[in-house]
């Protein structure tokens, strides 16, 4: 839970539903609702991040209770399988590897912003606390959800906080009304089924969501089709609780950030339309590109011997190893392969038995 803790914000909301933040596991013991009857406590829906952290971690403590929480420094090739090296300079072999590194290392952050320090510009992923933002300008550059609902933590918290976007508009998934009349009209022994016509994650709507949750579904459509349904949740759009905590933020639509200068403890920057602004803050919520060469805890020559798509994602099996024997890959660099659902929690239901199957040499249904 890491990612999560350190370089996502309190007071987040999940954009995924309950029903779609459950992490996988082969009995329900496990799931979201296991966990509020352990706790004795209906969680809310959207579910504060605060909530989910507390699910990862009693998770983790059933599965592996004496999980290492050491940083990998480094992942080296041995003649039968891997050297893992720890910062605290201990190795151990592995026969296998699998690397879930998550999104974080995939941050992008405008050229523009390039030698401004962290202190006045950083990316989303780097805050885990806005609140400590009051009375200050801060200005939010995006229109994803983590811009919009980064922008309506600090407007909450008495920042003087606007949006700046190089896009026209910016744009609100509708509440998902069809989807949560058809769960109420369908409880109890009708769920299986219902989550077979509409599956849990989520992702889609009646025509792409089985194509998006199932890894077959998605594998048999034409590599447009495919390209289309990734893009699809990745759109930039805020949640449909949002717009009613923005009233009050201004947005500035169709402009870029042109330049940007040092002016004492603030940031002077001067954006397309000729106005400049003067802020304490730059958010930087400006997505993620992912390459996996900033992979840094790869052994050179294991860099070197994945290989690679042109635009910087491994090239996986169905089993998601990778070109070098023994090394799997997990998360959001699998997404070519097993769908758009490995970018989210729902996406373990996916990663975690194909992986399983390739650890222990069963076959999957993936
Ligand atoms: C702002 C934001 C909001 C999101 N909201 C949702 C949501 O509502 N619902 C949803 O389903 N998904 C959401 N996501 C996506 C979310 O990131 C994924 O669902 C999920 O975290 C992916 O899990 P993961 O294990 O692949 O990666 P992560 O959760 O990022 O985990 C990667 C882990 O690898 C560890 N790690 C990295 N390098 C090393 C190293 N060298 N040594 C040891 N450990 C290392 C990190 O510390 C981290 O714990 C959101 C993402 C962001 C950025």
């Amino acid at each position: 839970m890491g990612f999560w803790k350190h370089n996502m914000p309190g007071k987040m909301l999940l954009r995924s539903r309950h029903e779609a933040s459950n992490i996988a596991a082969p009995r329900k013991h496990l799931s979201l609702e296991a966990y509020q009857t352990t706790i004795r406590r209906r969680l809310n829906e959207p579910l504060p991040i605060e909530d989910f952290i507390a699910y990862g971690e009693w998770f983790h403590k059933q599965v592996v209770p004496r999980l290492d929480t050491r940083n990998v420094r480094n992942v080296a090739p041995t003649g039968g399988g891997f050297e893992i090296a720890f910062e605290d300079g201990e190795k151990l072999h592995a026969e296998s590897v699998v690397l879930a590194l998550g999104i974080g290392l995939f941050a992008q952050r405008p050229e523009q912003f390039a030698g401004i320090p962290r202190v006045l510009a950083s990316h989303s992923s780097e805050f885990s606390n806005l609140t400590q933002f009051r009375g200050k300008r801060v200005a939010v550059i995006g229109r994803g959800q983590s811009a919009l609902e980064y922008a309506a933590i600090l407007h909450e918290s008495s920042a003087e906080v606007q949006i700046l976007t190089r896009s026209e508009t910016v744009n609100f998934l509708p509440f998902a009304w069809r989807k949560h009349l058809f769960r109420r009209l369908t409880p109890g022994p009708l769920r299986p089924l219902s989550w077979r016509i509409l599956p849990p994650t989520d992702l889609g709507d009646i025509r792409t969501a089985r194509k998006m949750a199932d890894p077959v579904k998605f594998r048999r459509q034409s590599p447009e089709v495919q390209q289309a349904l990734l893009k699809d949740v990745t759109t930039p759009r805020g949640a449909y609780w949002l717009p009613s905590r923005l009233q009050g933020v201004p947005v500035k639509a169709g402009v870029s950030v042109t330049s940007v200068e040092r002016a004492g403890d603030a940031l002077k920057l001067t954006l397309s339309d000729g106005s400049t602004d003067l802020v304490h803050l730059a958010v930087l919520a400006t997505g993620y590109r992912i390459d996996i060469s900033k992979y840094h805890i790869l052994d050179d020559c294991l860099k070197q011997a994945i290989q690679k798509t042109a635009d910087g994602y491994p090239v996986l099996a169905t089993n998601l190893q990778t070109s070098v024997k023994g090394l799997y890959m997990a998360g959001v660099v699998a997404e070519r392969i097993l769908g758009p659902t490995l970018r989210f929690v729902t996406g373990t239901s996916n990663a975690g038995p194909c992986l399983a199957a390739a650890l222990t040499g069963k076959r999957s249904t993936h």
